[in-house]
């Protein structure tokens, strides 16, 4: 083979090796000095071919293009072997370098090749030489792996090198060429080998350095690989390896049959993936740990394969553990949480599950809100952990004891039969009732606490969870109404009530859309004129499928379930509508009454209450000072930051103020003083006995006397006969309302009988 017949096959194979580091390159688009090095080692071939033949004559400007073609392809194969290498190894990129490089490797061939040509062609060779030799160094000293490809690099430039320097025989030139050619050859292969190499190992790598463990099962169960997180995840070293072993030792349970079952969840169609399992990892010492595995099933060659990614979950457990033990356990009386005996009588009551009858007991300590404030929180909550330890001494173990929330208890007992289960719980609410007898030492103070108590039983009354705590709650209510320090059983009374409530609840909701609801005026004399000098305002529902409904029965659902407010604001705008007729003419006996008007305390506690109040005045055009909201102590009571805030404005508007009912509730002097108020009403279960009882008088006389020390105004509620009405005029009440007087009417019917307030 002569000298050009080698230089074709040279560039030939340049050429093909060239094209398929390109081809490796396309594959991934990762490669990209794959590319480098492909390019320039064709353009160093191209220069070897441009050199070796030189068709135009020394001189002519064709020579001198031919030669700056040899000097780019140099210059571009020399640049792009560096380059190459560089990001081979991971430098990053240097165009503007590299630019640089170019132009000076111009400029400098230029020149010399301008001076003494004989100098130029040698230190290219010599150029080439370093730049391969320093390749190989290059790739032999940082990848280690690669040694091979690197030494051949080194020999190819070493070749070079000699050529260049002339140190070779002429005896010996064929030869050295020969092994030129092979080396270059040679090393073209290795850098293929390189390229494909990474390909390879890309994913193993990534893999290897992955903090998750992972591994590749087949269908029978045999580990074909894992990564050295996954065999540190089951407690093994370095030298350890799980490949070839099989998942069943390695995950608790793992059985064929578990698999098969598995694999087949695996086959259907509408399954997605990856599948997430938990499950129990085996350590190599035997340890057990919670495992989460998420599965990707994949096909390889035919075979089903599945690629796992495994993480140990302790920690994540833990923390679970810890969240479920949080939510279970009451912090202040370390008795169950209203979540954990939610859950067991969700529990006891799902469908399906064996019937066993229990038993709810449901407490609420009596003026508990009332200690809490004047003690102080800590105090409090002592005395809630006390509670909660008298009522732990008193069951066994198969009753839950839970705190519901605020100073509400409740006891889940079960029971072997109905019969025996309704007879426990008594025993129970009795025993409970007898042991808060005994004070609570709370700091250096015998706090006495009584509770109110309701039971309900399961199946008997109830069929869930819900129910049975809504009808133990209601019969606690009703225990608390019933005078505190009790118990009540939910009874067929209770459930009826519980049922209308929810009757008048839905057909409430309908009543306040169709406008169902009127107003009649109620006058309240003047004991020393005889005249009239108000009206309260009472509410009516007339409902077209339950008739007639008292506000005794609607107004307390109204309040529970929050339609107080809607219809509260229009009976304040209708009663202020009325007056502002009555004022401006509409009827002249009635335009010098004021109008009373009766207000919730859920009304109070409203925000918008204030500004109803004043849209109502505003709208009806009458002054603050003829209207009177009555309220009762109920609404007193709840000590609301909202509602003091309410009387403290409606005050300074001019509103007047009365107390509602008194005598029912507690009867405190305590607030008659503290809200300011204007006005007094006694309740009609005073006056009903006044004749009758001289207990009653006494009280009625004591507490007239009293208000009007106070500066009240007195006014005595449901006077009937004439007899009532003159002994609450010697003891100095001054104004009377009842049906003697007159019945609560409709605004119509009322101006018809009025008499005038002078
Ligand atoms: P209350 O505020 O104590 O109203 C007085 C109740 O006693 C009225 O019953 C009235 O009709 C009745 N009454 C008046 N004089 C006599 C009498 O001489 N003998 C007898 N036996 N009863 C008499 P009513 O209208 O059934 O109202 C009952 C309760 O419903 C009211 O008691 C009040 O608490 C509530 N209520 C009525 N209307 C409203 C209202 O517009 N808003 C609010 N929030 N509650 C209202
Ligand atoms: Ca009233
Ligand atoms: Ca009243």
């Amino acid at each position: 083979m002569d000298r050009q017949e080698m230089l074709y096959l040279s560039i030939l194979a340049d050429a093909m090796l060239c094209a398929a580091l390109i081809l490796l390159w396309l594959g991934q688009r990762e490669e990209r000095h794959a590319v480098y090095w492909g390019l320039g080692q064709l353009a160093l071939g191209f220069m070897t071919v441009l050199w070796v033949f030189q068709p135009y004559p020394p001189g002519t400007w064709l020579f001198h293009l031919h030669r700056l073609e040899i000097l780019t392809c140099f210059s571009v194969g020399l640049l792009l072997y560096i380059q190459g290498t560089q990001v081979f190894l991971g430098a990053p990129l240097a165009w503007r370098r590299l630019g640089y490089g170019f132009l000076s490797l111009i400029l400098l061939f230029t020149l010399l090749g301008n001076i003494d040509r004989t100098l130029s062609e040698p230190l290219a060779v010599l150029f080439i030489g370093g730049v391969l030799a320093w390749a190989g160094y290059r790739l032999a000293l940082r990848r280690p792996v690669y040694r091979l490809v690197g030494a051949i690099f080194l020999l190819r430039g070493v070749l070079n090198v000699a050529f260049a320097l002339n140190l070779t025989n002429h005896h010996w030139l064929p030869t050295l060429y020969l092994l030129a050619f092979f080396t270059k050859t040679l090393s073209m292969l290795g850098l293929l080998y390189v390229v494909q190499h990474e390909v390879r190992e890309r994913f193993p790598n990534a893999m290897r350095f992955l903090s998750d463990g992972i591994w590749v099962h087949d269908r029978a169960g045999k580990i074909l690989y894992a990564n050295p997180a996954c065999v540190r995840l089951f407690g093994g070293d370095q030298n350890d390896n799980l490949q070839g072993g099989y998942i069943h030792d390695f995950v608790h349970s793992v059985t064929n049959e578990l698999l098969e079952s598995y694999y087949h969840l695996l086959s259907l169609p509408d399954e997605s993936f990856p599948l997430c399992i938990e499950s129990v990892g085996v350590g190599r010492q035997g340890s057990l740990f919670p495992l989460e595995g998420l599965i990707s099933p994949y096909w390889e060659h035919g075979n089903l394969l599945f690629l796992v990614q495994l993480r140990d979950i302790s920690a994540r457990k833990r923390q679970e553990q810890l969240l479920l033990s949080a939510a279970n356990v009451d912090d202040v009386t370390e008795l169950a949480s209203r979540y954990a005996l939610n859950e067991r009588l969700a529990t006891l009551t799902a469908e399906g599950a064996p019937c066993h009858p229990h038993a709810l007991i449901f407490l609420d300590l009596d003026d508990f809100k009332r200690i809490n404030d004047t003690l102080g929180h800590p105090l409090g909550d002592a005395l809630l952990h006390g509670a909660g330890d008298r009522l732990s001494q008193l069951m066994d173990d198969v009753s839950c004891v839970a705190r519901f929330g605020g100073d509400e208890f409740v006891v889940l007992l079960p029971g072997a039969s109905e019969e025996g289960v309704r007879e426990l719980g008594l025993q129970l609410a009795s025993a409970i009732t007898n042991s808060f007898r005994e004070p609570f030492v709370l700091g250096n103070m015998n706090v006495v606490v009584t509770t109110s108590i309701g039971i309900a039983f399961y199946p008997e009354q109830a069929s869930d969870g819900d129910m049975l705590l809504r009808y133990a709650d209601s019969a606690m209510y009703a225990a608390k109404r019933g005078g505190r320090n009790q118990y009540r059983v939910f009874d067929d009374a209770l459930a009826k009530a519980a049922h209308d409530s929810l009757t008048l609840d839905i057909e409430l909701r309908q009543a306040m859309k169709n406008k169902e609801f009127s107003l009649v005026y109620q006058p309240i004399i003047d004991v020393r004129s005889g005249n009239w000098c108000k009206v309260e305002a009472l509410v009516r529902w007339n409902s077209p499928r339950l008739g007639m409904v008292s506000p005794d029965r609607f107004i307390p659902v109204a309040e529970e379930s929050g339609l107080i407010l809607p219809l509260g604001r229009w009976i304040l705008q209708e009663a202020c509508r009325q007056l502002g007729a009555w004022q401006r003419g509409e009827n002249i006996t009635l335009a010098n009454v004021s109008m009373s008007v009766n207000v919730a305390a859920w009304q109070l506690a409203d925000t918008h209450f204030i500004q109803d109040v004043e849209q109502a005045l505003q709208a009806a055009g009458i002054a603050a000072s003829s209207l009177e909201l009555e309220l009762t102590e109920r609404t007193l009571i709840e000590e609301d930051p909202v509602i003091s805030a309410s009387l403290q404005a409606l005050r300074s508007m001019g509103v007047k103020l009365a107390l509602d009912d008194f005598g029912t509730g507690y009867s405190s002097l305590n607030y008659l003083s503290r809200f300011m108020l204007d006005t007094l009403k006694i309740d009609r279960s005073f006056i009903i006995d006044l004749e009758s009882n001289q207990r009653c008088r006494d009280l009625t006389r004591h507490i007239i006397g009293m208000g009007k020390t106070l500066g009240l105004v007195l006014v005595a509620e449901g006077v009937e006969t004439q007899a009532q009405a003159e002994l609450l005029g010697q003891f100095g009440c001054e104004q009377l309302q009842g049906y003697l007087f007159s019945r609560p009417l409709p605004a119509i019917e009322l101006a018809q009988q009025g008499v005038v307030c002078e």
